[in-house]
């Protein structure tokens, strides 16, 4: 679905992204792991265009988009994107918000936008909060909210970054195992998280990221069991 190489990107004398290559065939999950600061926000940035790299190659779905300024709106509606923060709209319900880029954006009819709501919030595993408000669910829930309004847009690829950083420990499990039945049923994804249980039992590969560069890219087991790589392996063993 995505391939990026040879990615720069500068914010002033800055340079934040060094060479950055990255494979996302179709139907799998990359995680991206690294320290504060490595980049992994605007690689992210950098793949659904809102920010542009200054040298590079970015193919999706089979096109260079990398310089498509004027296209980045129409690109962008195909990837979901899920923030730290949920951002979801407070004065609408849940429904309203799943409905609202289908009905405004895809141009989907009422009943159909709702009854595909319906759908996503029993996939998210909430369907009883549907004409709830955001701020009377928690956080676990207010996120699987958003995972279902992305993918409301039908997303090519779903893009996360750092879901559950926000949410108390026990609401992680929930959202995580929402995102991983997703990836299990073939949803592209990249995924920006520190959570390793998510990485092993969802990731196809993990990237690991530091300074801007990506110090490594490896299959999961691989990554695990055998990461030769010192700064990975000192990564690791802070998160245990
Ligand atoms: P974190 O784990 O804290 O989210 P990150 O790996 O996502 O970190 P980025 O947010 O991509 O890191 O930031 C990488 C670097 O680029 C940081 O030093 C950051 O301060 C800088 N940076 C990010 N966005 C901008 C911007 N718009 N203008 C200037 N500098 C920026
Ligand atoms: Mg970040």
């Amino acid at each position: 679905v995505m391939t990026m190489s040879g990615i720069n990107k500068s914010f002033g004398d800055f340079h934040v992204l060094k060479d950055c290559a990255l494979d996302v065939p179709a139907g799998s999950t990359v995680v991206i792991a690294g320290p504060s600061g490595s980049g992994k926000s605007t690689l992210l940035r950098c793949v659904n265009l809102l920010e542009f790299v200054d040298r590079g190659s970015i193919i999706f779905e089979g096109q260079e988009v990398a310089r498509e300024r004027k296209r980045a709106f129409a690109i962008r509606r195909k990837m979901g994107m899920v923030f730290q923060s949920f951002e979801l709209f407070p004065h609408l319900t849940v429904l309203e918000n799943i409905t609202l880029g289908p009905q405004h954006i895809l141009g989907v009819d009422a009943k159909t936008a709702r009854d595909e709501a319906l759908a996503l919030l029993e996939r998210v595993k909430i369907p009883a909060k549907a004409e709830d408000y955001p701020e009377s669910l928690s956080g676990g829930q207010q996120q699987r909210v958003a995972i279902a309004r992305a993918l409301a847009m039908k997303p090519r690829l779903m893009l996360y970054d750092e879901p559950t950083s926000a949410l108390d420990p026990e609401m992680i499990k929930e959202v995580i195992d929402v995102m991983a039945e997703l990836s299990e049923a073939g949803m592209t994804s990249i995924v920006v998280t520190h959570e390793m249980g998510f990485a092993r039992r969802a990731a196809d590969r993990i990237v690991f990221m530091e300074d801007g560069v990506i110090v490594e890219d490896a299959p999961t087991d691989v990554f695990f069991s055998s990461s030769a790589n010192p700064r990975t392996r000192s990564f690791l063993e802070q998160l245990v």
